[in-house]
């Protein structure tokens, strides 16, 4: 092998919404592009990338792909963490995608070929009143979508996690030099919230899979109730009942309900998810590519997760970019437990500017024969929409003291 890196590029573009791509050339001719977006923390990761990662690159082999992996991950010294991990995210992309270009092969086929036809995929629907959120529900059924999230407003609320109030639709990053203060009052749902699924449940009938996303805010005790209330709506799962950063509080939700849990978006290495994955204590687990050192590391956690019957749900929301919600696609097409992907769609801008080979169809996500990850980036288009600092909101209880997002 005599290929080798030459160049390494970090490209920064908001066609909609802001997106950190790494973008690396081999001596042969090559293009590999990988996905480093922490959304609302998008210019750390770009200086992690450009002052501490892409000196490094120039002159190494890309075939080696699981070497730049360990060498950019114990050669940090200081590990883990959601930008190193994302950067170093990118850069396995971006070497995978140039691995797959190399052997003329989509990158599934490099993972062991398809294990299914199709990938599994889920979107959301949101409303703040029932009626409106039934349509919204139906409107995603006649898009072909078997898998539906639901989230309505709360009353007493002016604003809730996951539902709109403009006819735009939902995007929780807003454009502006600070976050938006939203309110919250986890009391106030808990008591809305059973009914609301029990009503969408029976609007629907048995067959679609239902989802809802209690988005970090409960206690043990309170996501131990809501999970019980919820079971005769017979969710597919219930996401992010508490912040799982304390691990073991799980095994008290565990104890009080048999509804299906999903955790771990925001988790970036494998030691976030172990105890969960070993106590049986989730039945998903939602590590994004992009955010959880890429195509290698995802391969490990599932690998993991495998043994214990947990299965693989990555984090698809339109903060990862065409380029890693690509990457999983491939992996949900060839890994065995995977359960189901996430996908929150994109602005028409964002498909322009990433123009792809993996495609929606019938409730199904496929990720395309081109080589490589098959995702493009259109250099020209991008450089007409440069970043705009965007973030994600943050939470105060009606006391004001702030709880989470
Ligand atoms: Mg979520």
């Amino acid at each position: 092998m005599t290929d080798r890196i030459i160049a390494a590029e970090v490209i920064l573009t908001s066609p909609g919404r802001n997106y950190v791509t790494l973008k690396l050339q081999t001596a042969d001719g090559l293009v590999g592009y990988g996905d480093a977006t922490v959304n609302g923390r998008e210019l750390a990761v770009a200086s992690y990338l450009r002052d501490h990662v892409v000196p490094l690159l120039t002159g190494l082999d890309p075939a080696r792909i699981e070497d730049t992996w360990q060498y950019l991950y114990r050669g940090a010294y200081w590990r883990r963490g959601p930008i190193t991990m994302a950067a170093i995210s990118a850069v396995d992309l971006a070497l995978w995608d140039i691995k797959g270009k190399a052997a003329g092969m989509p990158v599934y086929q490099l993972l062991g070929g398809a294990v299914r036809d199709r990938v599994l995929a889920y979107t959301h629907a949101s409303a703040w009143e029932l009626p409106e959120l039934l349509d919204e529900v139906d409107a995603r059924r006649e898009e072909g979508f078997r898998a539906v999230r639901a989230q309505s407003g709360v009353p007493g609320l002016e604003t809730v996690y996951g539902v709109h109030r403009e006819a735009a639709g939902y995007e929780p990053a807003k454009r502006g030099a600070a976050p938006v203060v939203e309110s919250w009052d986890t009391d106030s749902y808990l008591r809305h919230v059973p009914s609301v699924l029990a009503a969408v449940r029976e609007h629907v009938g048995p067959e679609l899979a239902l989802l809802h996303d209690a988005h970090h805010r409960l206690t043990p005790q309170q996501a131990a109730r809501l999970g019980k209330a919820l079971e005769p709506a017979d969710l597919f799962w219930l996401e992010d009942v508490t912040p799982a950063e304390n691990q073991d509080a799980l095994r008290l939700v565990r104890q009080h309900t048999t509804t299906p849990l999903a955790i771990g978006e925001v988790f970036n290495s494998i030691y976030d998810c172990k105890d969960l994955i070993t106590g049986q204590l989730i039945d998903y687990i939602r590590v994004a590519v992009a955010h959880a050192g890429g195509i290698s590391h995802l391969r490990s956690i599932f690998a993991l997760a495998a043994v214990y019957q947990v299965k693989a749900a990555p984090h698809g929301p339109s903060d990862v970019s065409p380029v890693s919600f690509g990457a999983s696609v491939h992996l949900g097409l060839s890994t065995h437990n995977f359960g189901i992907q996430e996908y929150m769609g994109y602005d028409a801008l964002a498909h322009e500017v990433f123009p792809h080979a993996w495609s929606f169809s019938d409730g199904y996500l496929h990720p395309g024969e081109a080589p490589g990850l098959g995702v493009e980036v259109d250099e020209a288009l991008a450089a007409k929409f440069p970043y705009e600092p965007a973030y994600l909101p943050v939470a105060r209880r009606l006391d004001g003291s702030v709880t989470d997002w």
